[in-house]
């Protein structure tokens, strides 16, 4: 019996919201924040990406489900849900936030992030990129404040609430940038990273992409990527000793001296 080929085929058809790829979304309003522009203008521009994988599906679903157990749980704890799930819409952007609820007195659009319980000792406050978001639900729903909930998807690690306050001037600056980046050309190739470890008489050098690239579904398929597949490897590249760059493996050293400037 075919038992793993009958998941494979059938996790991609379970039913998910409709999400249409060439259009901007509020969730898109992260990526000025630490996103990659060139990522978002491919899809805008329908370009080709690799399929999702299983286990990528797999991840998507169990936090669909966090997501509705917590909505549960908010209002059995005691807040009002004032709706969940619910389509909005923002000069010209479009989006689904998570929840919005109220207390009593204010209404709070929160949005639901699950993490890697690694990624909780971390987490001293929320990303940028989660900030602008749930920012863009809240101008859009008109509510008077946002909260981001980070839950651990293994479960040990609990969950970690942050309120922010409402910044419209801020939501409509990243409206404007992310309309620039749909209508311009295609942005360039996120630069690798060039990662210094102080040791004792030296500092070693290591090449890495930026994790965009790491996660994205157009590398080696619509975009080459940060590095090319034989530089992703995270090797020592090579020491700076005495101010000299020293190189331990030669096929960085034209990278490594470019973003050196040496
Ligand atoms: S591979 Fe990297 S640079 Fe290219 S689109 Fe993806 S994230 Fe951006």
């Amino acid at each position: 019996m075919k038992i793993y080929e009958a998941i494979e085929s059938g996790i991609p058809l379970l039913k998910s919201h409709e999400w249409e790829q060439d259009r901007l979304h509020i969730s898109d309003l992260g990526v000025p924040c630490d996103g990659c522009p060139r990522q978002l203008w491919l899809r805008l521009h329908g370009a080709k990406e690799r399929p999702l994988r299983l286990g990528e599906l797999l991840m998507f679903d169990a936090g669909q489900r966090i997501h509705d157990r917590m909505v549960q749980a908010l209002e059995l704890g005691g807040l009002q849900v004032i709706d969940s799930e619910k389509p909005v819409s923002l000069d010209g952007l479009t989006g689904r936030y998570d929840v919005k609820l109220c207390d009593g007195s204010r209404t709070i659009i929160a949005d639901f992030k699950t993490v890697r319980g690694a990624a909780f000792q971390y987490l001293v406050e929320p990303k940028p990129s989660n900030i602008a978001q749930v920012l863009g639900y809240t101008t859009a729903e008109d509510a008077d404040g946002a909260a981001i909930i980070y839950i651990d998807r293994e479960g040990q690690n609990g969950v970690r609430v942050f309120e922010i306050d409402r910044n419209d001037e801020e939501v409509y600056a990243n409206v404007a940038k992310l309309k620039e980046i749909a209508s311009g050309e295609m942005p360039p190739i996120l630069k690798p990273i060039l990662e210094q470890v102080e040791r004792k008489q030296f500092i070693t050098i290591y090449l890495k992409q930026p994790w965009n690239c790491d996660y994205c579904r157009y590398q080696d398929v619509s975009c080459d990527g940060a590095l090319p597949p034989d530089l992703r490897g995270k090797e020592i590249a090579g020491r700076v000793k005495d101010g000299k760059y020293e190189p331990e493996n030669d096929k960085y050293t034209a990278i490594v001296e470019g973003l050196l400037n040496v």
